[in-house]
């Protein structure tokens, strides 16, 4: 494991981000049908506009929650989708208003107090969904859509009869604050999309600080901070961590008698293959040349011992890189207290002993009864110490 970086952390995260624009959007569709319909009921007899088109647009808002939720059509397809159908029904009302029979100047109530609201939360609503520049754009093309709207409808009222100058210095200003809002609103998302990109760099930049270039393992560093961690838990909650270090047995040979391109090679599937060996939340480090340690939370000496011999059977007994290989590993389980760099020296103890007594194979620090290890060297199964199987 190497923490925060893993793929399916990545496609979680993706899965909540969904997830919250699918429950935003419900929440928007069932707030406008209730509006729709609310308007509906508080209608004039003569708005013919109301009376038809606005029950079906509070039965097309239901109707939109079915793919959503059932996730019919993909969240891309869905959100244009949603901005158009807002975008036709908002500027159709918009159509209505202006070249409907009647004064504009008694709708302007209904307009300013009313429906241009519904124009602005389109505007806040399509640079929220489309990118930047995209939003930008779309938005400028609604309030020159509205200002048609209103500039076409007050002309053909003004040829029949008087159009107050008021009227139009306040669908002017009305305009005026539209393009301010959309300045405001593209101004955040430049704001918002600057601080993806410099997040996103962040942590592309930790990812590289805390991965080992030629294993893809976690470093030393990562290493080093995962295990400080771990055991500031072990010692606050008194649970058990072991860690395992590991050590390729004869590896100066292969790069003396093979050359260093392929005991890159072997460094390589060796890692592949100690990561293969440890479980979910185990973290696998390149600890410094042709050496790893293992970090395993909630381990005891035992289950350490399972692991550090499931991986050394592995690297024994397949070629890795063309090479036969083997490793030997060091077990120590945290005392309570203990520093970190008393607990993989403790562990460098037992890899030293498995070293000096043949190599792969794995030893085990066993605890003394007076709190003193020593390393026990017992066979295979059921391992606290497991020697080497020739
Ligand atoms: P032992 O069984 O006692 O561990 O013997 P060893 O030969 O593995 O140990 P030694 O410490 O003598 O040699 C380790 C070698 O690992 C020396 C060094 O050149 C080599 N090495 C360290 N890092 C790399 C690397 O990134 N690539 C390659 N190809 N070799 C490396
Ligand atoms: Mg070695
Ligand atoms: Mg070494």
């Amino acid at each position: 494991m190497v923490p925060d970086t893993s793929a399916s952390s990545r496609i979680d995260e993706l899965r909540r981000v969904a997830l919250s624009k699918r429950r935003v959007y419900s929440w928007t569709l069932v707030c406008a049908a209730a509006i729709v319909l609310l308007s509906w009921w508080f209608r004039s007899p003569e708005d013919l506009f109301l009376a038809y088109v606005y029950p079906a647009v509070a039965v097309a808002c239901m109707v939109l929650l079915v793919p959503l939720w059932r996730r019919t059509v993909p969240m891309r397809s869905m959100e244009m989708l949603l901005l158009g159908f807002g975008t036709a029904v908002v500027l159709s009302r918009l159509a209505w208003h202006f070249h409907s029979p009647g004064s504009i100047e008694e709708r302007l109530l209904d307009l300013i107090g009313g429906h241009y609201w519904a124009v602005a939360l389109l505007i806040v609503a399509t640079v929220g969904i489309l990118d930047r520049h995209r939003g930008l754009l779309f938005g400028l093309l609604i309030i020159t859509a509205s200002a048609i709207l209103a500039g076409s409808g007050l002309l053909v009222e003004a040829s029949h009869a008087l159009v107050a100058g008021e009227t139009v210095m306040k669908l002017v200003r009305v305009h005026i604050f539209l393009l301010a809002m959309l300045a405001l609103v593209a101004s955040v998302a430049l704001l918002r999309d600057q601080l993806r990109s410099a997040m996103a760099r962040a942590e592309s930049w930790q990812r590289w600080a805390n991965t080992d270039p030629l294993t893809g393992l976690a470093n030393r560093r990562a290493g080093e901070h995962f295990l400080q961690e771990q055991t500031a838990r072990a010692t606050e909650d008194a649970s058990p961590l072991s860690v395992l270090l590991l050590d390729i047995d004869r590896f100066k040979r292969i790069n003396d008698t093979k050359g260093h391109a392929v005991g890159d090679a072997v460094l390589v599937d060796v890692a592949a293959r100690l990561a293969e060996g440890v479980r979910q939340e185990d973290l696998v480090t390149r600890w410094g040349g042709e050496e790893f340690l293992i970090i395993a939370p909630s381990a005891d000496t035992h289950e350490a011992s399972r692991i550090g011999e499931r991986i050394r059977r592995a690297v024994e007994q397949q070629p890795l890189a063309g090479v036969q290989c083997s490793v030997t590993a060091g077990i120590a389980q945290h005392r309570h207290g203990e520093q970190p760099h008393q607990l993989v020296s403790r562990a460098d103890t037992c890899l030293y002993q498995g070293k000096t007594t043949g190599r792969n194979r794995v030893v085990a620090a066993l605890e003394g009864e007076a709190g003193t290890d020593r390393a026990a060297g017992i066979d295979p199964e059921p391992a606290v110490v497991t020697a080497d199987s020739r």
